[in-house]
């Protein structure tokens, strides 16, 4: 093959070497983002089509030229198709690119080069050769329809991808709205080079397409370095808020929504379709949200939103700023906060039901306690209560210097209530003598059971005198008590002791000792009546 060194070769040299050159570097920088590999396929085909180019520029006989020629439309088949595929991936509509749909999309390009190599056969894409006037080795070719259809194949692949990216430069952050005005450019330049061949602007034989590819190629070094393309935006858009459980949305100056992950449109119910919207018209129904929206600071909130299901979430609301601290735009996380307020909400209800079981235990231990110092038959203070207090209530005495009396109590010829009204009958007037004594106590005194139809009363702060009346009062009143039980009517008498500390006995135990001893003397002195220690010692 026979080749000429001439300026257009080291352009397209030059320019598959650029291509080459960015696509490593797009390959180095690809992190995350499913973007960058057509990117990267895009810049090689770019390659192979100008070095295509570049060789049939070089070309000298016709033959060869024409056989460069064909394999350039592999190469821009590839640029073109691979260009809309990156616009697909990097405005985030991937799933339109299924199976059915890619063999669509290669299915155009790849009838076109068929068309191309058939050439000869039907002479639709170029008629005719001619040499170029100017004594070069460049050739005017000479266009039949065919080419004209894949021209306009070609512009409709860059135009689909260039409307892609012109959507994505409306709906984005800054950054990528700056990339995606890149990527467009790129996109552009060689459509430009490629009019200008087709109206015939360019001298006879230049086609400035695959040329026009230079500046594409530095552009897109400048979006690669410059403007970080795959380096933030795809990583963070893609692998992180769009795989976020935490729903995300952006919203800018004006709160128009701008971005929203898959997690908020769960969350809130709001599509990809409502993005340019103002956020109060969206959240038309969630008025506190737009209000919340409002502050200049970061706030946050929780809040119920009633999508399909009653959701509790968990807003914060970040204003985004600028490097001048200038406000522009919004960051709205939404945290599904339900399963969190469902355990709380269980808590509370285990906890409440605890708080109830430890009211009952308390109930029931304070009945307890009150049982077991309480007689069941009477209601007074038992035994156990009295021998409990009596030291208590004697050694406070003591400090406070006051004297304590106790009475005690015998039923007479008890046994033989028993024996006539039954034990129920007995029972039946220990409760009426229970009350009686009830009735005859001061708030300090204390009324105890001794035991069987013995009874003690407690009387602190009284004089000897007082006491004894005290006793008299009752013994009087429980001699005058008629005790009804059926039909019959139960009268008995009391026998009483009494005593009196510090003065007859200076311990509970001589004291009790002193009073039984009184109470002994009653008894012996024929029932029914008071002895006071005085008449014992
Ligand atoms: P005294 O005048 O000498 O005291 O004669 P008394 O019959 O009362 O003598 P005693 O102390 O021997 O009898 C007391 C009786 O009280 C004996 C017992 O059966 C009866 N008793 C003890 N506790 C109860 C009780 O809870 N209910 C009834 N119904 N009787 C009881
Ligand atoms: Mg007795
Ligand atoms: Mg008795």
């Amino acid at each position: 093959m026979l080749f000429e060194h001439n300026p257009s070769f080291a352009i397209l040299s030059f320019t598959a070497l650029l291509a080459v050159v960015v696509a490593v570097a797009a390959w180095r920088r690809r992190a995350a983002s499913s973007a960058s590999r057509p990117f990267i396929l895009s810049l090689l085909s770019i390659a192979v089509y100008a070095t295509v180019a570049a060789l049939e520029a070089a070309a000298i006989a016709l033959p060869d030229k024409i056989f460069w020629s064909k394999l350039e439309y592999v190469g821009s088949g590839c640029v073109v198709t691979f260009f809309l595929i990156f616009a697909i991936h990097f405005t985030h509509k991937r799933q339109w690119l299924t199976l059915r749909n890619t063999v669509l999309l290669w299915l155009l390009p790849s009838l076109n080069v068929v068309l191309v190599a058939t050439n000869e056969q039907h002479r639709l894409v170029w008629s005719g050769f001619l040499p170029c006037s100017q004594g070069t080795n460049q050739i005017v070719y000479q266009h039949g329809p065919g080419f004209y259809w894949v021209m306009t194949c070609v512009y409709l692949y860059t135009l689909a991808g260039s409307l892609l990216l012109v959507k994505a430069t409306q709906q984005s952050a800054r950054l990528q709205q700056q990339q995606s005005w890149l990527a467009l450019a790129g996109a552009l330049v060689p459509l430009l080079g490629g009019s200008a061949y087709m109206l015939n602007l360019t001298p006879a034989g230049l086609n400035l397409t695959p040329m026009s590819f230079l500046l594409t190629g530095i552009i897109y070094f400048v979006t690669l370095f410059r403007f970080r393309l795959f380096d933030l935006v795809p990583v963070a858009r893609d692998t992180l808020i769009e795989s976020m459980s935490d729903g995300v949305l952006v919203l800018d100056l004006h709160n128009r929504l701008i971005d929203i992950n898959p997690a908020a449109q769960q969350l809130t119910g709001i599509s990809v379709t409502c993005l340019g919207q103002p956020l109060r018209q969206l959240f038309s129904s969630w008025q506190v949200i737009a209000q919340l929206c409002e502050a200049s600071e970061t706030v946050q909130s929780e809040l119920l939103l009633k999508v399909s299901a009653d959701c509790y979430v968990e807003l914060h609301v970040i204003p985004l700023r600028d490097r001048c601290k200038g406000l522009t735009g919004r960051l709205l996380v939404l945290r599904n906060v339900t399963q969190r307020q469902q355990a709380d909400l269980e808590l509370r209800q285990v906890n409440e039901r605890l708080q109830a079981q430890l009211h009952e235990i308390k109930a029931l231990q304070t009945q307890l306690r009150e049982q077991a110092i309480h007689d069941a038959l009477t209601g007074l203070f038992n035994r156990r209560y009295f021998e409990e207090t009596l030291p208590r209530e004697l050694a406070r005495a003591d400090r406070e210097a006051y004297p304590v009396a106790v009475i005690l109590m015998d039923i007479d010829f008890f046994k033989q209530v028993n024996d006539t009204y039954g034990h129920q009958g007995g029972d039946c007037v220990l409760q009426a003598f229970g009350s009686l004594l009830r009735d005859h106590s001061r708030q300090d005194d204390i009324a105890c059971r001794y035991g069987g139809e013995e009874f003690v009363l407690t009387l602190p702060a009284i004089t000897l005198k007082d006491v004894y009346q005290r006793a008299e009062q009752i013994r009087r009143s429980f001699q005058a008590m008629r005790v009804q039980f059926g039909s019959a009517t139960i009268c008995t008498t009391l026998s009483l002791g009494v005593g009196l500390f510090p003065e007859h006995g200076d311990t509970s135990q001589s004291l009790m000792q002193v009073v039984d001893q009184a109470l002994y003397i009653a008894k012996a002195a024929g029932r029914n009546c008071v002895k006071c220690v005085e008449t014992v010692v």
